[in-house]
């Protein structure tokens, strides 16, 4: 098709050398293509308990009509259940789209076309990327040892520096700062830059020395913290995340936060997740843990070198391909997500969904290595 203008010079360079992320085919266009009669999906670390039972009721219980009616533009409620419990003022609060989003906001916020952010070079990516295409250097310090190398990231601070971004623990690498390390961290960054901490996974860690991110708040202006319901809660379809901060820097933030992105079923079953205590998130920590024992003795069987420390995924080195890998598991009704583009080649990232599953997958891997 040709175009009746000029069409190139509309569009920036930074977006005009950035390249669109295609998201997966849905599952029924993959179990056609693949053959297959269903398929688990372990490439995105969604909950295999799913919703908990208040989320659950909440849902059933919606009413069609109110979908004609615009939600709340800025989460109200669920913002006054998030204050209460993690004892802030609402205002310190932003729901967004997904944490997706409110990492948009962010950048939005804080940085305009010249600055820069720095993160890591095998993480998360969606900070990297919303920087690029919005003309934002992304500065990616290495990991080391698989970790955030917090001297590295120090030194990669420069006068245009707005945020620096810590994945806590790491996705895809499963690695944490400990509160000592990050607390470090943050005294040496001193107000030079927005400190963000990502926590899509906390809900999993079950280590003392994790940070006590609310603490962290009380003692530093600058840091950001990042939280979502699509991981432990098991509502990653509703698309829910939120940030905390203090209220100065919220109040800047939400500026550049889009009003009434937050659809009202999910603000309605996140709410009643949080209402609804802790039972749900204990089961799926305790279900995550007994899946990585499955895993990693399985994986240990097949001579795999893997990673394997925190959240509800773990990664493993293949002999073969990681995209030859991930056709041949398709096959097998198993979904995973190939490490290439995360610079790891190779390597996949799996879910922790139940033990049963992964005795299930670890019985096709076995096959699909078999094959060479
Ligand atoms: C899954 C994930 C998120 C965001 O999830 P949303 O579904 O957009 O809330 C953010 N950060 C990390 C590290 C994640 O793994």
């Amino acid at each position: 098709m040709t175009i009746g203008f000029d069409l190139d010079r509309l569009i920036p360079p930074y977006v005009k050398s950035f390249e669109a992320y295609r998201p997966s085919p849905p599952d029924t266009e993959l179990c056609r293509l693949y053959g297959i009669e269903r398929l688990h999906r372990l490439h995105n670390n969604e909950n295999p308990l799913g919703p908990p039972p208040a989320a659950r009721a909440v849902l059933a219980g919606f009413d069609p009509a109110r979908a004609a009616l615009y939600p709340s533009g800025d989460s109200f409620d669920l913002r006054a259940a998030l204050a209460r419990r993690w004892r802030v003022d609402p205002d310190q609060i932003i729901v967004g789209n997904g944490a997706n989003e409110v990492i948009a906001f962010a950048i939005k916020a804080f940085c305009q076309s010249g600055d820069s952010i720095v993160t890591a070079d095998r993480t998360f990516a969606v900070a990297e990327w919303i920087a690029r295409f919005s003309g934002i250097e992304a500065r990616l310090v290495p990991l080391s040892d698989d970790r955030f190398d917090a001297g590295a990231m120090l030194a990669a601070i420069e006068p245009g520096t707005r945020i620096l971004f810590v994945c806590n623990p790491n996705n895809p690498t499963g690695t944490y700062w400990t509160a000592a390390e990050t607390e470090d961290f943050l005294a040496r960054v001193g107000g030079r830059a927005i400190v963000v901490l990502d926590e899509a996974y906390a809900e999993y860690m079950d280590r003392p020395d994790y940070p006590d991110s609310r603490a962290l708040l009380d003692r530093h202006d600058n840091l950001v913290i990042f939280r979502t319901f699509s991981k432990a809660y098991g509502l990653a379809g509703l698309r829910i995340g939120y940030l905390l901060g203090s209220p100065a820097v919220v109040e800047a933030i939400r500026r550049t936060a889009i009003v009434y992105s937050v659809n009202g079923p999910g603000q309605a079953a996140a709410l009643a997740a949080v209402e609804d205590g802790d039972d749900h998130l204990v089961r799926s920590r305790a279900t995550a843990r007994a899946a990585r024992t499955v895993m990693e003795a399985g994986l240990a069987r097949l001579g795999l070198e893997v990673k394997s420390h925190h959240g509800n995924f773990l990664m493993a080195r293949l002999p073969i391909g990681d995209t030859l890998a991930q056709r041949r598991l398709m096959r097998q009704g198993f979904s995973i997500r190939p490490m290439t583009a995360f610079r790891y080649p190779n390597w996949i990232r799996i879910t922790l969904a139940t033990p049963e599953l992964m005795e299930t997958f670890l019985a096709a891997l076995t096959g699909v290595l078999a094959r060479r």
